[in-house]
């Protein structure tokens, strides 16, 4: 007998044989976010239209073609969510929350709606987590969005993980490139797709993100957008960098990598799954693409109607996470011994070599599983010793110049004051010893 009724195309359930992938993905989200100081956001599923139009760009496939968008009993134009950055920056604004020490940490998950042509991967109904880190426009935020997000994936067991990065610049230096790149798509008009030789009025960076195979011919020769960066931008991007050096992630320069909404600024990067499925290597059903994107947003808050705050953040996407999940029986148990308990260790650096390393550190005590609290954005040691009285944290990791330069670490007892200095390849080793105890031994 025919089924009357089917779910909508693009739209699925998620039946009881998948809540265990769901589950686990959520529980990974948390664990990150709680260790990193991220706390939980919802924002509703519809929200105005102007906020995606002002926010994504009204020339976007995004809003321009894919937003589920109706008129209320009331009259109001409003939309289902397309993704998360717009509504939380909305109740950031909404809320006043540049009052509270910055940056304000966020994370959520749910469901959002595009209205794309269904094909592997892409669903018209699907579910993100992000990560939102607004209200600092320092590089070691960026590495810190970058590195959760890859942490999530790495702890879900994902192992041939790549990440892409870029820098598409400022409002100070994106325009010269937009006329450059211009002059050269102008010229190459004809090898367009349709698409694009519209785009190339409206937005001729969007161009570099088109997946058709003559725009992609195209691109190969097109100029590159951080050859012409201004020197903040450079700046901003050459410290990015050191920073994914520092913690030692697998990412590559992608020249071309540009995102297709509007709010992004300087830093942009995407992270893949590099591992060829079995079979062909355009198996449709485990060729899922990119699991998360992100980058920095620093003109968003202004595009609102807001004052000037920057942000950066990330989002992936879970149905193709669990794709690959499935498609290669991972697990989905979580372990128990999550990090847990007030942390007893606040980590204070100094300095940029410091503040790179310290984010090494941070990392380390995570995979060991010891709680740590740090001020990352914070560059006064003495508002970093004044933020660790306040949470009643007894040891304090010092990390100055010279201790960067040296590879050591001092300790300090802030209950008598004594110091000691501790070799960096033996600080997580002596801390979780530590931690249990009274006093320094000298
Ligand atoms: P975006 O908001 O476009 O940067 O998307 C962030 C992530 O969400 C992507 O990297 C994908 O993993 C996922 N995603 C975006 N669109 C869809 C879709 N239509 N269906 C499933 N996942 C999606």
């Amino acid at each position: 007998m025919k089924i009357k009724y089917q779910s909508l195309t693009g739209m699925h359930d998620v039946l009881p044989q998948e809540q265990a992938y769901f589950k686990k993905i959520q529980k990974t989200v948390e664990s990150v976010s709680n260790y990193y100081s991220f706390e939980k956001i919802e924002t509703p599923i519809l929200e105005f239209t102007e906020v995606f139009q002002k926010a994504v760009g009204d020339d976007t496939d995004i809003v321009g073609k894919e937003m589920y968008t109706f008129r209320t009993k009331g009259g109001d134009m409003v939309s289902l969510r397309p993704e998360g950055t717009a509504g939380v920056m909305r109740s950031y604004l909404e809320h006043g929350m540049h009052n509270l020490p910055q940056p304000v940490k966020l994370w959520y998950t749910g469901p959002f709606f595009r209205y794309e042509r269904p094909q592997a991967g892409r669903f018209r109904q699907f579910h993100q987590f992000g990560f939102e880190a607004i209200g600092d426009s320092s590089p070691s935020i960026d590495g810190q969005i970058i590195q959760m997000s890859y942490d999530v994936l790495k702890e879900l067991g994902f192992k041939n993980l790549t990440i892409e990065v870029n820098s598409i610049g400022d409002s100070e230096c994106r325009p010269y490139f937009r006329k450059i790149l211009m002059g050269y798509l102008k010229s190459k008009r004809s090898s367009l797709c349709s698409d694009c030789q519209r785009r190339l009025k409206e937005n001729p960076l969007r161009i570099l993100d088109c997946k058709e195979e003559k725009c992609q011919r195209v691109k190969a020769g097109a100029p590159q957008v951080i050859d012409h960066l201004c020197e903040a931008c450079h700046a901003h991007f050459k410290e990015v960098l050191e920073f994914l050096d520092e913690l030692e992630l697998p990412y590559t320069l992608n020249p071309y990598l540009v995102r297709g909404l509007d709010y992004y600024t300087k830093t942009v990067f995407e992270i893949v799954d590099k591992t060829k499925p079995e079979g062909s290597a355009d198996d449709p059903e485990t060729a899922v693409g990119t699991l998360i994107g992100g980058g920095r947003y620093d003109n968003l808050s202004k595009m609102l109607g807001g004052r000037d705050v920057p942000g950066c953040g990330s989002a992936a996407g879970i149905e193709r996470i669990v794709a690959l999940m499935k498609s290669r029986e991972m697990k989905t148990s979580f372990s128990k011994d999550a990090v847990s308990g007030p942390p007893k260790i606040f980590l204070a650096q100094l300095g940029q070599l410091a503040k790179r390393k310290s984010m090494k550190l941070f990392e380390e005590f995570r995979s060991a599983k010891i709680p740590v609290a740090e001020s990352f954005s914070k560059d006064s040691l003495k508002t970093q010793l004044r933020t660790a009285n306040k949470l009643n944290i007894k040891w304090v990791l010092i990390f100055g110049q010279k201790e960067a330069l040296e590879d050591f670490i001092t300790l300090r007892d802030m209950d008598t004051g004594i110091q000691k200095e501790i070799k960096l390849d033996k600080v997580v080793e002596e801390m979780s010893r530590l931690t249990g105890k009274e006093k320094i031994k000298k």
